[in-house]
């Protein structure tokens, strides 16, 4: 099947953020191209002046380096086929817009758009939908209706557009990798402008002369760009050039399952659609995936999901495994539902893969970014919060929500402290406050091991004392091990919280 080198590319137009599906796509065509030692091209479509936003091919270029997703061609980094911004190489089209005219596979049309609207009113008018096409071009006013002085006279006038000459008696077929034999009858298709006279080629012309020109092997887009693909191929064929392969990717659905996953869906759902944040020129924002403290490799192997499925149970990808497990043949046909809940499991399980001391830097900044410091007097007590907190949370900032971990300023939780408090529970508090001090290490495993000490010499259960110590140090009725935080806090903090915590009880529930 690959009998050409593998060469692929991401193609987007820079028009706003790209949305999740977009770094999908990308994904999808980067990791098969290590697969096949290939080439990994990015591409910017940005001959549509009108729809070209500022700072969208900065931010397509940051998302990608943020996951991870390196072209080995591109804009920044040169290569072999550039330039690779189409706005650079418009120069280059005229010549093939030309090339299809003179061999009759395009001509000139003149039509002015209050022409083509007063068709379009009058056809649905009759119920019927106009379009420029075979059954339509012989009605209106181009180079194969006209006499030649007059399209002569309407060329140098210089108001025109070439269009394509989709034949009218074809059937289009070709074989998408994923979706497999696909039949067009070319009668349907239209005639699609591919140049107009300020010497702009629109979308299809530009994207079938740079993928022949950057030999591009294999075409890997979204579905959405399916509708497109039979005039594509048929303008290879009137190049007479070889057709890349064509993969095209399921939709990325609403969790829902009803329709395409949209920025709304993410503002409305409380999640991001964008793999960074954005503002747009309006100075709207939409939230990210890296502001909201994921790790890129948690949505790149969660996208990796979203479309392909290994055949296997496994979830969880190195990227080495995603090269060696991937293939297009393994993508979905039909549309893939976006999971946030999911999204959030692959950020827990990236997490867990990490040691407490790859945390810390990642800690630092957010308790940097929140102004809070931690209360512990152990000797790293970052590294020590990281170790308590990794396996109860699935982003890296929630470490920064235990409020007790950072200040003894506690607020005691009602609930647990009336159920938990009782008259007799200060005289067994300030007990354990003193067997607490009398320690000389105060690492967890000796906290552990007084305190077994305390409630056995008392006759008592654990769940009679442990709830109330972890009450007047947390405020909070549940957490990570007891032991940890005391030895986290350090023996005085923790016996100055016992204290203070018990004269607080007291005075509220005597
Ligand atoms: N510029 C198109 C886009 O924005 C490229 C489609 C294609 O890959 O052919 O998605």
């Amino acid at each position: 099947m690959h009998h050409r080198p593998v060469r692929v590319r991401f193609a987007p137009s820079p028009t706003g953020p790209l949305h999740i599906g977009g770094v999908r796509t990308a994904l999808y065509n980067y990791i098969f191209a290590r697969k096949y030692k290939g080439t990994f091209i990015l591409r910017i479509e940005d001959t549509d002046q009108n729809r070209f936003v500022a700072g969208a091919e900065d931010y397509i270029t940051q998302a990608l380096a943020w996951c991870g997703i390196s072209p080995d061609e591109s804009p920044e980094n040169g290569g072999p086929f550039g330039p690779y911004r189409q706005s650079e190489r418009k120069a280059m089209y005229a010549q093939y817009a030309l090339d299809l005219v003179n061999t009759g596979w395009a001509y000139y049309a003149f039509d002015s758009e209050e022409e083509i609207t007063a068709r379009r009113e009058a056809a649905e008018a009759e119920k019927t939908v106009f379009q420029y096409d075979a059954s339509t071009r012989a009605s209106m006013k181009n180079s194969l209706t006209l006499s030649a002085e007059e399209t002569a006279a309407h060329i140098a006038a210089g108001a025109w557009t070439i269009r394509f000459r989709m034949p009218e008696q074809r059937e289009v077929v070709f074989t998408d990798v994923i979706r497999g034999e696909v039949r067009v009858n070319a009668a349907v298709l239209d005639d699609k402008v591919l140049m107009k006279s300020d010497g702009m080629p629109t979308y299809h012309l530009a994207n079938i002369v740079d993928d022949h020109l950057m030999e591009i092997s294999h075409v890997i887009r979204g579905e959405e760009w399916l509708p497109s693909a039979p005039l594509h191929v048929m303008l290879y064929e009137a190049f007479g050039w070889e057709a890349p392969a064509f993969a095209h990717l399921p939709l990325i659905l609403k969790p829902t399952g009803n329709g395409k996953l949209s920025k709304r869906d993410g503002d409305k759902g409380g999640f991001p659609v964008f793999p960074l944040e954005y503002t747009d020129p309006d100075g709207q924002t939409a939230s990210g995936y890296r502001e909201s403290g994921y790790f890129a490799d948690a949505v790149v192997n969660m996208l990796l999901m979203l479309g392909w499925s290994p055949g296997t149970e496994q979830e969880v990808f190195t990227r080495d495994e995603m090269i060696a497990a991937f293939d297009l043949d393994r993508v979905v046909k039909s549309g893939a539902r976006f999971n946030p809940d999911k999204a959030r499991w692959f950020n827990e399980q990236y997490l867990r893969m990490h040691s407490a001391g790859e945390l810390v830097g990642a800690l630092q900044d957010v308790l940097s970014q929140r102004g809070i410091h931690p209360a512990g007097q152990a000797e790293n007590p970052l590294h020590a919060i990281c170790e308590m907190m990794l396996e109860r949370c699935t982003f890296v900032h929630e470490m920064a929500d235990a409020a007790y971990l950072y200040t003894g300023a506690l607020e005691f939780d009602d609930k647990v402290a009336s159920k938990r408090w009782k008259p007799e529970s200060a005289a067994l508090m300030h007990a354990l406050a003193d067997a607490l001090e009398t320690l000389s290490s105060f690492d967890a495993a000796h906290i552990e091991t007084a305190f077994h000490d305390f409630v056995t010499a008392r006759e008592m259960g654990v769940g009679a004392v442990l709830p109330l110590f972890r009450l007047l140090v947390t405020g909070e009725g549940g957490g990570p091990s007891m032991f940890a935080i005391a030895s986290y806090l350090g023996k005085a903090e923790t016996v100055k919280r016992l204290r203070n915590g018990i004269t607080k009880m007291q005075a509220k529930w005597a």
